[in-house]
């Protein structure tokens, strides 16, 4: 038996796509200290390879946790056992990855569009889509639209920046990122809507053209390429990077992890098998290292925002320490704004606050690094849902997804740009 299943996992490894039948996502509501700390316990038990998509933090917040349909017995005696409550939020995950792959299948048999106008941002892309759309929109747009190549993946792939400028040299400059967790697919599909909507409103929208007068845009819709592919090759669930762990058998680095921001403290794994695994040594991956040296190249960015899901939240720095940034008061006023624009078009509802006082302790997060850079409006935002699909959300909700995303990032380039001299 034990044969066939390293067996099982070799052919899958080397041939075919993971699957996920059976598996179940529980979401576990802890009522007090400990059963949290029972529920970091299980976990952080590496054997039973439970996925966690929501991380124990305090009582206010459930915890998600997908667990291997092998494992489901051992989970839910235990759970039953310290009398923890959970609720099952997804039934079979394979049924909602099959329904996913149909509906991107389907529309991958549609001729490829011609133009940016006929691309489809109701679905989600491969990445190869997502390149020839980087670069019709820079062909379509190139008095505004350019493509700059910050680095290289581990496995070779070009990191991409979209350029958004009306001209003029040394501007100072608003970043966007998306991707970076590889599995967050709504992100990379908003970034694509994004791309789109600042080419369609230059010029019609009046709040739009003077930000792009002052400043340019520079957005990375596939900031960790090697993971994205992973997940639509071989592994749907993929967070990290994939550079291979020497001594380990477990692959990729969290790319939220690996900054130089209380790089090794509390909330970051020193385990290459954990998905929080913060690397060797700060800025180790090469997706974190091109935007570090992007970043100081460029000298000029007044705003930073990556954007993550799903939780439906509004974080700024810090997340590596309770010791409140310096512009707490004006980063939190403004997120709240970012937010309400954000609920007005329907109503979708966010938290906000710092990263340690809204979720948990992170240490080596972008934010964080970015902010200690001097880069004040550093936030991220974790989008849609609040877990009922979690990283599976349905394609008919990225548009509407990244519509009022887009409502609190305006809020943020405009204060950004208003306070920039
Ligand atoms: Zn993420």
């Amino acid at each position: 038996m034990k044969g066939l299943l390293v067996f099982t996992a070799l052919f899958v490894a080397v041939f075919g796509k993971e699957t996920f039948n059976g598996d179940q996502v529980l979401r576990i509501t802890a009522k007090d200290e400990v059963q949290l700390a029972l529920l970091k316990d299980l976990t952080e038990m590496e054997h039973l390879n439970l996925d966690v998509w929501r991380e124990p933090t305090d009582l206010s917040t459930p915890v998600d946790v997908r667990v291997p349909f092998i494992r489901l017995q051992t989970v839910k005696a235990f759970l039953d056992a310290e009398d923890i409550t959970y609720d099952v939020l997804i039934q079979d995950l394979q049924v909602m990855l099959d329904e996913e792959q149909e509906q991107m299948l389907t529309a991958a048999r549609t001729a490829a569009p011609r133009t940016t106008n006929d691309f489809d941002y109701s679905n989600y892309h491969t990445i190869d889509q997502i390149y020839a759309f980087q670069d019709m929109l820079v062909a379509e747009n190139p008095n505004l639209v350019s493509k700059i190549v910050i680095g290289k993946s581990y496995e070779g792939r070009p990191l991409t920046v979209l350029k958004f400028s009306t001209g003029g040299t040394n501007k100072p400059g608003l970043w966007i990122d998306t991707g970076i967790h590889s599995r967050e697919w709504v992100t990379q599909a908003s970034g694509t809507w994004f791309a789109k909507k600042i080419v369609k409103d230059l010029g019609r929208d009046a709040v739009l053209t003077a930000i792009l007068n002052k400043m340019d845009i520079f957005l990375e819709i596939m900031t960790n390429p090697d993971g994205f592919a992973f997940t639509q090759a071989k592994n749907r669930m993929w967070r990290k990077t994939r550079k291979p762990n020497p001594g380990s058998t477990c692959v990729g680095t969290d790319p939220n992890r690996n900054w130089n921001a209380g790089f090794g403290g509390p909330g970051a794994s020193a385990s290459p098998c954990s998905e929080t695994y913060r690397g060797p040594k700060a800025h180790s991956e090469s997706e974190v290292k091109s935007i570090v040296d992007f970043v100081t190249s460029h000298g000029k960015l007044k705003s930073f925002v990556s954007i993550h899901s799903y939780s439906q939240m509004l974080l700024y720095p810090y997340g590596y320490t309770t010791t409140p940034c310096k512009d707490q008061n004006e980063l939190h006023n403004l997120a709240q704004k970012a937010i309400t624009d954000l609920a007005s078009l329907y109503g979708t509802s966010y938290r906000f606050g710092s990263i340690i006082n809204t979720i948990y302790q992170a240490s080596g997060g972008t934010i964080d690094w970015t902010y200690d850079q001097g880069i004040k409006y550093s936030y991220t935002f974790e989008l849609r849902d609040t877990g009922r699909y979690g990283f599976i959300l349905p394609a008919n909700q990225i548009i509407p997804t990244a519509e009022e995303t887009w409502l609190a990032l305006m809020a943020i380039m405009k204060h950004a740009s208003d306070n920039t001299l």
